[in-house]
């Protein structure tokens, strides 16, 4: 068994009724395994505004803590504060922020225009009240001029307020310690949580490492690739490569565990049972 460390659950926002009805069930099951918080995604420029504060609200005020994510690229100071006060009217004292991807055809970077501007217009506008966590990226983000650029704009965002961080996904866990090195090498101490995404879909996943710059090893892409349309063992060698990424991450020092839960309460449920931090 693992050592104990905390867990969080990723939600993105239901376009339907019945997907808000499937994701208050999943959000039940999860909750069952006492997670530290569930946050939600956050469209850039505002596009998923209405269906995060109708997600956050069948979720706010129900046992465990939730946290939104607010993306600020696009956006202007002023929606970005109504949507600060209405969190901290709600009661919600924890928020994800992030610069965002522009969707595609809309122009103009806002006012805002990087993760740490926002940080600061967060400290500056709320004061201490929100715990933020920030993006961070072990195998660099897929923009970034360099590796060690990247290190240097992630340092600047703990530096204008952020408080801890949550990883893009990646399988490879020696990114993840040689990052966490090099951030404390530059006097950042803060909690970097590893996000973890299970593997149950090998053309899902290739399409999600594409769309974000994760690198899926040669090796599991081609043990993936083995097993064709079998989707019992992708399931099954997915669920492996998982736990054991899971245990060499605590066993490393992981403060605690992300999990991009597509909005289903399996394989991640299965995963936090498995490696016994329920
Ligand atoms: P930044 O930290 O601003 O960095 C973006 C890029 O700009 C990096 O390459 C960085 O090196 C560079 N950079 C930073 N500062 C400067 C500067 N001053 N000058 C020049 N370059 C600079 N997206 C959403 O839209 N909604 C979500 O809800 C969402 N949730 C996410 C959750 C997690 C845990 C993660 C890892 C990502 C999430 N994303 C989300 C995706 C994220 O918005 C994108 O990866 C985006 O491209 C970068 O966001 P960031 O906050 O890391 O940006």
């Amino acid at each position: 068994m693992s050592k104990q460390i905390p867990i969080s659950f990723e939600f993105f926002p239901t376009k339907t009724d019945a997907g808000a009805e499937k994701l208050r069930v999943v959000h039940q099951e999860l909750q069952l395994l006492k997670p530290e918080f569930f946050s939600v995604t956050y469209g850039a420029g505002g596009s998923t505004r209405e269906r995060t504060l109708s997600t956050l609200n069948d979720f706010n005020g129900k046992g465990t803590p939730v946290a939104p994510h607010l993306s600020c690229i696009g956006d202007s100071k002023e929606r970005i504060a109504e949507l600060l006060d209405l969190y901290q009217s709600q009661g919600i004292d924890r928020i994800v922020a992030l610069r965002g991807d522009l969707p595609s055809g809309q122009v103009g970077l806002g006012e805002l225009p990087y993760a740490t501007d926002l940080v600061r217009f967060i400290r500056e506008h709320s004061g201490d009240h929100f715990h933020i966590e920030v993006a961070a990226y072990p195998e660099m983000h897929p923009q970034a001029d360099s590796f060690d650029k990247d290190i240097q704009r992630f340092c600047d965002k703990i530096r204008a307020g952020a408080n801890a961080a949550l990883t893009q996904f990646f399988f490879n866990p020696d990114a993840y310690f040689y990052f966490v090195d090099r951030i404390q090498k530059e006097g950042i101490d803060i909690p970097v949580a590893p996000g973890i995404m299970p593997i149950t879909n090998a053309s899902n996943l290739i399409r999600f490492a594409d769309g974000t710059g994760a690198e899926i090893p040669r090796w599991i892409r081609k043990q993936l690739a083995t097993y064709g349309d079998d989707s019992a063992s992708i399931k099954a060698f997915g669920h492996e490569v998982v736990v054991k990424l899971c245990e060499r991450l605590i066993a490393g020092g992981a403060p605690s565990l992300h999990f991009y839960t597509m909005n289903h309460t399996e394989p991640n449920r299965q995963l936090v049972l498995d490696l016994g931090l329920a």
